[in-house]
């Protein structure tokens, strides 16, 4: 079986290293046989060598021109991780940002349930300055026998929506065989948590020219969830928006326990935004927006929340969407609190 190379040495260049001695280093570790994945950042580029990791040690690598360090690759995930890219990634969606200092904020139905649902809704949060609208066309239920999506007459509907707000699209990809119609449609590519580890998925999406928002598995560990994320951008694709949503802990006075800690462990050990989803976690309407306010506070890069104009007949998490009624004061609250946090709504 083909052993496949991670990076396995980083490569520091010096502040003032010149584009020459980049080139240099580089052609080097490619005559070497080795691979060369490179940074440039805003203190100094950093190249990352991928390949046997026996042979580029043997490279007198710290003698040449302009570097600085020569540092081993501890960690098991690599691209994903700060110490190859320690600048944060901005992700640019149809002109909306998330990462660094901006704030994405994402909402919308649950479901997409039929047109009028959808784009009441729609209207609604971009009426209150939301960045990006969800909505799922291919729902995953626990139940087989409950309402499993519109299908492709769903995205159909999310890109009539997104017609008429300009609101880029955030939707769910479940399937190998749904990729062509979802990815078309989509402008984010939503990984469901129940999806985290499905590893031919990841790397559909990981060649799809389009951002990939990760949700965390219920059951993962955050090792996990950055090593789900080294496969999409392994594959090609380095725009990824990690997610998370909630995890299966004892308690069941919440749906699921948000794991507010791993919003600043993410942020230290990934260069990737990280956003959350406070109404998975949550699973009640009531506390929506004390968590939300708990992600923007811990660090949170966006927030990703459930609405809909008339929960009480959602036909899939209806207990946790908020009412459009009510969301121009939670839009008000998340806005207020991101500028308080040094952040713009992007
Ligand atoms: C969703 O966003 O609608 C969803 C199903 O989320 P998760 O995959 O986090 O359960
Ligand atoms: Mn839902």
């Amino acid at each position: 079986m083909a052993t496949v190379h991670a990076p396995e040495l980083l490569i520091i260049m010096s502040g003032n290293a010149t584009p020459d001695e980049v080139e240099h280093v580089v052609a080097r570790l490619e005559e070497a046989g080795a691979q060369a994945h490179v940074t440039p950042g805003k203190q100094a580029t950093v190249i990352g060598a991928i390949g046997d990791r026996e042979l580029i040690s043997s490279l007198p690598l710290e003698g040449y021109a302009g570097v600085e360090q020569v540092l081993p690759i501890l960690k098991p995930y690599k691209l994903v991780s700060r110490e190859i890219s320690p600048d944060p990634t901005v992700i640019d969606v149809r002109g909306r940002r998330i990462g660094d200092g901006y704030f994405g904020f994402i909402a919308g139905p649950c479901t997409v349930e039929n047109r009028e649902q959808t784009l009441v809704t729609a209207r609604a949060v971009a009426a209150v300055g939301c960045t990006m609208l969800r909505g799922g066309a291919f729902k995953p239920r626990t139940s087989p026998y409950t309402f499993q999506g519109l299908g492709q007459e769903g995205l159909e509907i999310l890109a009539e929506a997104r017609e008429e707000t300009g609101l880029p699209l955030v939707t769910e990809l479940m399937d190998p065989r749904e990729v062509e119609p979802v990815v078309e449609t989509a402008d984010v590519i939503q990984i469901g948590a129940r999806n985290m580890q499905n590893f031919s998925l990841l790397a559909e999406v990981g060649k799809a020219r389009k951002p990939v928002l990760l949700k965390r598995g219920p059951s993962a560990s955050i090792e996990e969830l950055l090593m789900a994320a080294e496969y999409v951008v392994r594959e090609g694709n380095a725009q990824v928006i990690l997610c998370e949503r909630g995890i299966k802990t004892f308690e069941t006075a919440t749906r699921f326990t948000l794991d507010i800690g791993a919003i600043p462990v993410l942020k230290q050990e990934t260069h990737l935004p990280v956003i959350v989803d406070p109404s998975h976690a949550a699973g009640r309407r009531d506390l929506v927006l004390p968590l939300a306010r708990a992600a923007v506070a811990a660090g949170a890069d966006g927030i990703i929340v459930e609405v809909h104009p008339e929960p009480e007949h959602a036909l899939c998490d209806a207990a946790q969407q908020i009412p459009v009624a009510d969301f121009p004061h939670f839009a008000d609250e998340i806005r207020a609190l991101s500028s308080l946090m040094g952040k713009v709504v992007g």
